[in-house]
């Protein structure tokens, strides 16, 4: 038998233990649910035990199923869950589950099985296959309702969200609360349990039973779920099986289960969320940066700006206890910055998400400054000033003579090269790019740029820094726009030629968004805000290739002084106070009237190509971002997208999108395109060489 199991009779409990840290995986392979079932047969048969407790060895009682052995085949002579569940439905003698740490899915499943559960405060109890796309595959979607009823038992199925040990004792998933010593509580406990002469009290003879009419009851929730979750086959399945706990007997609810999770295993959705779960994982590790690597002790922070990006930032910071000084140009600028973060925090305290102490607390940990001398004993400076070199080589001058030795000096950049920043300090080993998206305080996604010159330790303290502030942080290259941004300006480029050859904002933005996006182009333009685009455009005006396609539908728009939202009219116009756009006539003739200007004879322009020619601009960048080596691997780049352009997890990032369409397909409409449209769509060599060698980007 191996170790990850262990047994010991204590008085007449046969306590089995799971050990295989760190968080007891119940996984097959290594034997650890075969020897949970070994354990058990031989107890029930063992006059001494009379009541089994199952508990974790370390902190918690388990996470759930080996993701990492999904797929894979049965192991001969390994039992599986379901294997070990239906062995437990036939034992006579109750089990009781130690629950505590994270107990998720698989792990939760086995808990629900066992007869009586006590629990340990601080648990996380969750069913939350959902995220991966599939569901509880061994009754956890017929045993959960049985046993807390139906109406809490969807919540938790289909949204996936953790639950508290309080929370778990209320609703019954647990049935006792246990606090000191977990070991020594849930022995007591088990042993309260066998001296009652409890039966063995199975959740799969419990009737799973909602108020009123089932069928009124699950088909408003389908409608609920369906629009909840557009276009994601998951939450409707774990719907199904819920249902079925209802309408069928616990035997064929378990096969009807079964069946739907063999579906969902197989569906690109589900193995897009797997590739997101493992890919974000993956994007920690920097290949030429060991995790042995030493790190730099960050305890407080400066912050210079406190405008959009510098406020969310130094919210960041204050958010984990780590306390800022906010440099700005004047006692105004500071009053202003701060007042927008006070603000947000208020926001948040009304909505009930923060109390006021928390808040207040948070605000305390701010200073304001003017002064670059009270910033000599910052551990981290990030700089979020205006996006001029000049105006950053001067800060970056300033910070060089004032920054104590080992400072880390970050710039906020979004297009800027952080190798010429650097070249003006005397330690451009200490320069790096922290390039957070905006509301800096909300979206998860932080590019950590590296400069040719900068330190091993310095990106490994960064990608730490990244965890603590709780950001996905994914080391990339310097090159125009980095990752995202370059990616997003070949984008939206491609919707705007779009336009001039036939298309209207709404049918490009309909199209982006029954993919999956939150918000198509054009709407996320007139969000964000136009004219700096168009600043942008303007200064590059002098330098841009002749050669290349150039549409000016953004500019004139700009020019009719519509900005986007902010101005109340953009590519679309806004009734006050109302954020939904509506279509223009005045824009549709302003492109009607573009298309003429430059002699392009309008045409229809189908749904899959907007589609194609907006997703495989962004593939074809993305892999020439992969093969100059800006991105790491090519899954850093799908959760680029994931976590900082809204891209929908379901399906994976644009790289494991074009993964699952097959990258032959992909290279044939690109070079189509290429042959339609010229070089903006030159094949990338990398994704030329995949598709003939019928290979894939995330391998
Ligand atoms: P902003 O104009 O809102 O804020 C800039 C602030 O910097 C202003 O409050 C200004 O008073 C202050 N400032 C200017 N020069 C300064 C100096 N020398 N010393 C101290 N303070 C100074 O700009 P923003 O949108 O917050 O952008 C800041 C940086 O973040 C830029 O580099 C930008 O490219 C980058 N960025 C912006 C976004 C975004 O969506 N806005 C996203 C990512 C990165």
């Amino acid at each position: 038998m191996s170790d990850i199991v262990q047994y010991q009779l204590q008085g007449h409990v046969g306590v089995i233990t799971l050990n295989n840290p760190p968080v007891n995986a119940l996984s097959v392979g290594k034997g650890l649910l075969q020897g949970i079932l070994d354990f058990i047969k031989a107890g029930d048969h063992d006059p001494a035990v009379r009541v089994f407790l199952l508990i974790g060895g370390g902190k918690n009682f388990s996470g759930g199923a080996d993701i990492t052995e999904f797929g894979k085949p049965a192991v001969p002579g390994m039992a599986t869950l379901r294997d070990l569940c239906s062995y437990m439905e036939t034992v006579s003698k109750p089990i009781v589950a130690a629950v505590a740490g994270p107990t998720m899915g698989g792990g939760l499943e086995l808990a629900l099985t066992a007869h009586y559960r006590c629990c340990a405060p601080g648990a996380q109890i969750a069913l939350p296959e959902v995220k991966l796309g599939i569901l509880p595959g061994a009754g956890g979607t017929q045993r959960l309702p049985r046993l807390i009823g139906v109406a809490p038992a969807l919540d938790m199925i289909v949204g996936g969200e953790p639950v508290s040990s309080e929370r778990a004792l209320e609703l019954g998933i647990v049935d006792e609360l246990v606090t000191g010593d977990l070991r020594a509580g849930a022995i007591a406990y088990a042993k309260r349990v066998a001296a009652g002469g409890r039966p063995v009290r199975r959740a799969s003879a419990l009737v799973a039973a909602v108020d009123g009419d089932a069928a009124a009851f699950f088909a408003a929730a389908r409608q609920r779920v369906a629009k909840e979750w557009r276009g994601y086959p998951a939450p409707l399945e774990c719907l199904a099986c819920v249902e079925a706990s209802v309408t069928m007997p616990f035997d064929k609810g378990l096969i009807f289960e079964r069946e739907r999770f063999t579906y969902l295993v197989a569906t690109n959705e589900s193995k897009a969320l797997r590739h997101v779960f493992f890919a974000e994982r993956a994007a920690a590790k920097v290949k030429d940066v060991p995790d042995s690597t030493p790190m730099r002790e960050i305890r407080s922070a400066a912050v210079l700006g406190a405008g959009t990006m510098g406020g969310g930032i130094a919210m960041n910071f204050v958010n984990v206890g780590i306390p800022v000084k906010v440099l700005e140009l004047s006692q105004e600028a500071i009053d202003k910055g701060f007042g927008i973060i006070r603000k947000n925090y208020a926001a948040t305290v009304a909505k009930g998400r923060l109390s006021q102490a928390a808040m207040d607390q948070r605000m305390a940990l701010l200073t304001g400054v003017t002064s670059y001398d009270e910033l000599k004993h910052a551990d981290i400076i990030v700089e979020a000033v205006f996006e001029e070199m000049g105006v950053k080589q001067e800060v970056f001058r300033k910070l060089d003579a004032v920054a104590k030795p080992g400072a880390i000096l970050a710039t906020n950049t979004s297009t800027l090269d952080i190798d010429v920043i650097a070249a003006v300090t005397s330690r451009p080993q200490d320069v790096i790019g922290l390039h957070f998206f905006s509301p800096a305080n909300v979206m998860k996604l932080l590019e950590i740029v590296r400069g040719a010159k900068t330190a091993p330790d310095v990106i490994a303290t960064s990608m730490k820094l990244a965890r603590t502030i709780k950001k996905v942080g994914v080391l990339v290259g310097v090159c125009d726009g980095f990752v995202g941004n370059r990616m997003v300006h070949a984008y939206f480029r491609e919707a705007g030629l779009l336009l001039e050859e036939g298309a209207l904002p709404q049918q490009v933005d309909r199209v982006m968004e029954a993919f999956g996006f939150a918000m198509g182009p054009f709407r996320v333009s007139d969000l964000a805000g136009l004219d700096i685009g168009w600043a942008i455009r303007k200064r590059q005006a002098a330098t841009r290739d002749p050669q290349q396609r150039y549409s000016k539908v953004g500019d004139l728009i700009c020019e009719r002084g519509r900005f986007g939202q902010k101005t109340g009219a953009g590519y679309y116009r806004y009734e006050a106070g109302d954020r939904k756009p509506i279509p223009d006539p005045e824009i549709d003739a302003l492109i009607v009237q573009a298309s003429k200007d430059v002699g392009i004879e309008r045409r229809d322009i189908g749904e899959q190509e907007i589609l194609d020619r907006c997703l495989y601009q962004l593939v074809n960048t993305g892999a020439k971002i992969v093969e100059e080596g800006i991105a790491q691997r090519a899954s850093d780049v799908d959760i680029v997208y994931v976590y900082g352009y809204g891209f929908p997890r379901y399906r994976g990032g644009p790289m494991m999108c074009a993964d699952l369409t097959g990258l032959d397909k992909v290279h044939a409409r690109v070079a189509e395109f290429h042959a339609q449209h010229g070089d903006d769509w030159k094949p990338a060599a990398l994704l030329e060489r995949l598709a003939a060698e019928g290979g894939t980007f995330n391998g």
